[in-house]
């Protein structure tokens, strides 16, 4: 048709329509200052390919001294790749997986655990707030011994949970002796980890090795990276062959350098940790400001950076409206997510179209 746009032309206008930052996703953030400089550093010449590059080796040593740990890092495109074949390392397939009802390893990698450990199967455990507790696993682990059951090998648990719940160190500790008492490793899925730090003002190692944590999955990319997640193993018996595993899984970046020096320019910096808070506050900033108001309701405690809210069906549809996106999907509230980037100018209007949407209702079903 004659007064069609080009194509290119009809999507730049969809992206300046509506507000122009959005919090549906930690996702949708770009690259930070941080970890862009470190990657235009990286790329000032050649380096040695498949992770044998000055980088990498500055990116581990990062994270042994942030750990205080001589653990053993491998670093992989994404959280799916990641978690899976952490967990396959642990794994035979004959073996068996704890996770939480709500446990992204359960809902949203499309069987990657299952498919990389040929098959351990992962029992889940029903969990109103995503958090597993001892309880819980030691009910899974124990319910069945017999050769027809999968043998409970692992319990893995998610910090923050997908809910935006952070274990305390306490609760990571008896999740930890309850593994050690029924012979289970104990992996973390981190994919939010520097913001579980954040919210506990904790070191690294408090919430992981010390506290019992054998392998830690810590999320790169919704802290501010491209792309890139970190496996730390700190029982360095459990990642033999682990190179193997990420070769053989497409997980081998051949120009790792790319991968890894980021996490140079965020632990370095400590733009992982300022990132992560500034996440932190800008979902406290929106609870804040929307508790107490009439017809809303937080349906999860607001620990991380992410808020859950619950509201009638015509202040969701207003906030669609004005051009907010979110998903309903957890909870039936609607999900924001803040991240390195979030401008608290655009959290304070997202607020304040929450608050006069939500006085609407309110007068219309008194009126
Ligand atoms: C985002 C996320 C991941 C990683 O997802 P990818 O899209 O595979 O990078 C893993 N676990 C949790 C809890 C997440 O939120």
């Amino acid at each position: 048709m004659s007064d069609a746009l080009p194509a290119d032309t009809a999507r730049r206008h969809t992206i300046e329509e509506g507000p122009t930052q959005q919090f549906a996703s930690d996702n949708y953030a770009g690259i930070c200052p941080e970890a862009w400089s470190a990657m235009e550093q990286a790329n000032r010449g050649s380096a040695t390919a498949y992770g044998e590059d000055e980088w990498t080796r500055r990116a581990a040593d990062a994270f042994r001294d942030l750990f205080a740990s001589d653990c053993d890092v491998y670093f992989a495109f994404n959280g799916t790749a990641a978690n899976s074949l952490a967990l396959a390392a642990l794994c035979q397939s004959y073996h068996s997986v704890i996770c939480s009802s709500s446990a992204h390893v359960e809902t949203d990698e499309c069987g990657a655990p299952e498919f990389f450990s040929n098959g351990s199967k992962l029992l889940v455990a029903p969990s109103p707030d995503g958090k597993l507790t001892p309880g819980a696993i030691r009910a899974l682990a124990t319910g069945r011994s017999d050769i027809h059951f999968p043998k409970p090998r692992v319990v893995t648990i998610t910090q923050p949970t997908e809910t935006g719940q952070v274990y305390t160190v306490g609760e990571i500790e008896a999740i930890s002796a309850t593994c050690r008492e029924l012979g289970l490793k104990l992996h973390m899925d981190g994919a939010r980890f520097a913001h579980a730090c954040a919210a506990l003002d904790c070191t690294p190692a408090e919430i992981t090795w010390q506290a019992g944590v054998d392998v830690l999955c810590f999320g790169g990319t919704k802290n501010g990276m491209a792309a890139g997640e970190a496996v730390i193993f700190f029982d360095r018996a459990l990642s033999e062959d682990f190179s193997y595993r990420c070769k053989q899984a497409g997980q081998l970046a051949s120009k790792m350098r790319y991968l890894s020096a980021p996490w140079i320019g965020v632990l370095e910096s400590g733009a992982w940790l300022n990132n992560a808070r500034h996440a932190n506050a800008c979902a406290r900033r929106l609870a804040a400001t929307v508790a107490g108001i009439d017809g809303l309701e937080l349906i999860f405690p607001v620990e991380a950076n992410a808020v859950f809210l619950a509201a009638p069906e015509p202040v969701l549809d207003g906030l669609r409206a004005r051009g907010w996106r979110f998903y309903t999907f957890i909870g039936g509230g609607a999900r924001f997510m803040f991240a390195w980037d979030a401008d608290p100018v655009q959290v304070d209007r997202l607020a304040a179209d929450v608050i006069e949407l939500a006085e609407q209702a309110t007068a219309s079903v008194a009126a």
